[in-house]
């Protein structure tokens, strides 16, 4: 099942929560700071012992504080304007982030929007990718979109309409 809302994804209460993370897996700006903020300083630690990570890979940690019992740590590619495969490394991302909640028999996840925010990734090419990939999993897990404005949630929403 796949769903879109609007909101912060701090405050969803699934299996897991996908953070935009930097390869330093250490914190940052974004949704990546108000899932730091949400889960307390257990999940820096945590992600200390974590060693990185490199574009397109995930990590999966706890969620401490924040309702979401994982966090998985997810690096999308900065924006270079589409000639250095990040199309590609976008979508592993997700994949990477899909199959790790699968691994850990996770049956709800959400994502944020993936390199749309400092990372300088248009949200109208990136969300057929993350609707693309999610399409692969939608029949054991429940992935919800979590956009962080109306404009954003509109453009899931037409794009999965499309497809109907
Ligand atoms: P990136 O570096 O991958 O671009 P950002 O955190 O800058 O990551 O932005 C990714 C997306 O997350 C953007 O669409 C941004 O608006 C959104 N975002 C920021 N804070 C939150 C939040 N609390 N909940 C959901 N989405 C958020």
């Amino acid at each position: 099942m796949i769903e879109v809302v609007e909101g912060d994804i701090t405050l969803l209460d699934v299996d897991a929560i996908v953070n935009a993370a930097n390869p330093s897996l250490l914190g940052g700006g974004g949704v990546d700071g108000a899932i730091h903020r949400g889960a307390g300083p257990e999940l820096l630690e945590e992600c200390r012992r974590l060693g990185g990570a490199e574009t397109g890979e995930a990590k999966i940690t706890r969620g401490y504080k924040l309702k979401a019992r994982h966090v998985i740590h997810a690096v999308g590619p900065v924006w270079y304007g589409g000639h250095r495969g990040e199309a590609q490394a976008l979508a592993r991302a997700y994949r990477n982030s899909l199959k790790l909640a699968a691994e850990h028999g996770l049956k709800s996840i959400a994502f944020p929007a993936i390199s749309t925010g400092a990372y300088g990734y248009p949200i109208e090419q990136a969300t057929p990718i993350a609707i693309r990939e999610a399409h692969g999993y939608e029949a054991s897990l429940r992935i919800v979109f979590c956009c962080f404005s109306r404009h954003d949630a509109d453009v899931y929403r037409r794009i999965l309409s499309l497809e109907a």
